[in-house]
């Protein structure tokens, strides 16, 4: 049996013996991403790259990154979504294209991962919209089924979809991409689990993409082939690049031949121990939801914790909070009472062991995630029982009410929302999430189309403010001293934000000096240049890089004039002047030793 060890072991012979260089992924809270608070996608870091930024590692890369979407939360209890999984990514930029791509990932399923090609199905672009239908997949697909002795046609393991399901632009179907912007076809894999029947709820006939799961889609080839003219028109890029997203947690369930992810060796140890907490069995169907719910939410904040995340009121910390709570809410359900802290960490533990030597060291981890785990457990009890008795009397409930729950004792929206509706109350989803929204600025999207991958918002305020960035980063180390440590930037159309590690909160003084400096350098006109350089050699240099990160052998060093040397994929504008000006609109502590300043 090919294990996940295993697995990853097969994937990098796979790739390197393609000529791929393995690109280390990047942390889940990614340190310099403009439009999200956690690492999504394997693409996520290469999409300066696929939008024409040289690339240091060369042309074809590949990487399995961890990846969390919190905006997956209502999907979780059923037998294929969770919040953190794995992606395993290759990316050609303006090198191989459909024909390699294609042909070498089907030659993996079939010979090396040995699944029966005929439960293998696949997808391609039906063409629309003065697009011609994707010809050179589909005789691709047709000669690689025959191969393996199938007849494929369209209809028979390969089917056609419209834009809507086999088209990527950043901004959705053909009709919708503004002038200039790359897209292109995509072909999805799909496997099929034959013991799962069709239901005819579903629709009359079931296909690959049919919601009733019997099919799974596994892995999704992106080809970035066109771009739109200003006439409408679509006309070839000049270097065309190929994207590939897998779900690895999806091919350990084609393997195993188990439509159910929460039965597969990925999260059995986990289940167990529930189930040996509980003393409650995961295969009597009512106890499903809440162990998957239990065994997601916990996997998942064992990952974040390992990252860097704790339990706050804020962004990521609060994601992470309301996992944790909702996760001792079930438990309670499953025993009658409320889980033991150290059960929880019990658990967690499981998930350590899971995976030894490849994100975790069991006995040094244990030491950071079971207290952390055991402490959020201690205080949310506390409050928790109070809040139950606080809901029963509540007679009608709205999104205000839930806000209080929220605030007074701790009970996050979901958890509000689920015990309402066991008292029969309907909720009104959108006022409850309309209230929380405000506060937390939390969004949802539907999951569809996993592996298609996003480009993150790259407009020039967010590189402006992004070499700015850079700027302060320097700044502040000759300002407040070298024992300042960068923790984690995010940067919106808005503004900069840029939080550091420092023994003593910068005083207005000092801030004053860091933005007079910062306007200096700008009307300075210092040219921004990239070197790509062996780590050493950066190292060496003095340039910054971000203590969280994995750095490959050879790395992309940004110099803004001979001011500042930083590890970093850019992009960047081409020279300081073009940032205008600079202003620290607010410093606070936002925990430990560790401030945050806002700027625009
Ligand atoms: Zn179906
Ligand atoms: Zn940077």
């Amino acid at each position: 049996m090919i294990d996940h060890f295993k697995l990853r072991k097969l994937f990098e012979e796979f790739y390197t013996s393609n000529k791929h260089v393995e690109v280390p992924p990047i942390p889940l809270v990614p340190k310099d991403d403009p439009t999200t608070l956690f690492t999504g996608s394997g693409m996520q870091q290469l999409v300066p790259y696929l939008l024409g930024e040289i690339h240091p590692l060369g042309t074809r890369l590949y990487d399995i990154q961890r990846c969390f979407r919190s905006q997956d939360i209502d999907d979780i209890g059923d037998n294929r979504h969770t919040l953190l999984f794995e992606m395993v990514g290759n990316w050609s930029l303006g090198d191989y294209f459909k024909t390699e791509q294609l042909t070498w990932i089907f030659g993996f399923l079939v010979n090396t991962l040995h699944l029966d090609p005929n439960k293998l199905y696949v997808t391609a672009f039906v063409g629309e919209d003065g697009l011609p239908q994707d010809a050179d997949s589909i005789e691709i697909w047709k000669k690689e089924f025959a191969k393996v002795g199938i007849k494929a046609d369209i209809g028979n393991h390969i089917y056609l979809y419209d834009a809507t399901k086999n088209w990527w632009s950043r901004a959705g179907v053909p009709a919708k991409m503004p002038a200039g912007e790359p897209g292109g076809p995509d072909s999805e894999i799909f496997f099929e689990f034959t013991q799962v029947e069709h239901d005819a709820k579903f629709g009359e006939k079931c296909h690959p993409n049919c919601d009733c799961g019997r099919f799974l889609e596994i892995c999704n080839s992106v080809f970035m082939q066109y771009k739109k003219m200003p006439d409408g028109s679509f006309e070839p890029l000049p270097k065309q690049n190929v994207d590939f997203g897998g779900g690895f947690e999806r091919f350990i369930m084609a393997m195993e031949n188990n439509s159910d992810m929460f039965e597969t060796s990925l999260y059995t140890p986990i289940i167990k121990e529930i189930e040996k907490i509980t003393g409650l069995s995961y295969s009597d169907e009512k106890n499903k939801p809440a162990m998957r719910i239990i065994a997601d939410h916990l996997k998942a904040s064992v990952f974040l914790i390992k990252d860097g995340v704790l339990p706050s009121n804020k962004e990521q910390g609060y994601v992470l909070r309301r996992l944790l709570r909702r996760l001792t809410v079930k438990l309670r359900k499953l025993l009658g009472k409320l889980p033991s802290p150290e059960e929880v960490a019990l658990i967690s533990t499981q998930v350590l062991k899971m995976y030894e030597g490849v994100y975790f060291n069991v006995e040094e981890d244990i030491k950071l995630v079971s207290p952390i785990i055991k402490d959020e457990i201690k205080k949310f009890s506390a409050s928790l029982e109070k809040g139950l008795k606080e809901i029963e009397k509540i007679e009608k409930i709205d999104g205000k009410i839930a806000f209080d729950l929220y605030q007074s004792y701790g009970m996050p929206v979901e958890i509000s929302r689920e015990l309402f509706l066991e008292k029969g109350q309907e909720i009104d989803s959108k006022t409850f999430l309309e209230a929380f929204a405000k506060h937390r600025g939390l969004s949802r999207s539907a999951s569809a189309g996993k592996f298609k991958g996003g480009l993150a918002d790259q407009s020039e305020q967010t590189i402006k403010y992004h070499t700015a960035t850079h700027l302060l980063h320097q700044v502040l180390f000759d300002v407040l001293g070298k024992d300042i440590r960068q923790e984690g930037s995010n940067i919106t159309g808005e503004r900069l934000r840029f939080d550091f590690y420092h023994t003593q909160k910068p005083t207005e003084e000092e801030l004053k000096k860091v933005s007079g400096i910062i306007n200096e350098k700008i009307a300075k006109a210092l040219p921004v240049e990239f070197k790509i350089i062996p780590k050493q050699e950066a190292e060496k240099l003095g340039a910054k890089s971000f203590f969280r990160e994995k750095y490959p052998d050879m790395v992309k060093v940004y110099f803004i004039g001979d001011y500042s040397k930083e590890f970093c994929g850019g992009p960047h504008v081409k020279n300081t002047s073009e940032i205008g000006s600079f202003t620290i609109m607010k410093c606070e502590k936002i925990g430990n030793n560790l401030f945050r300043i806002y700027a625009k």
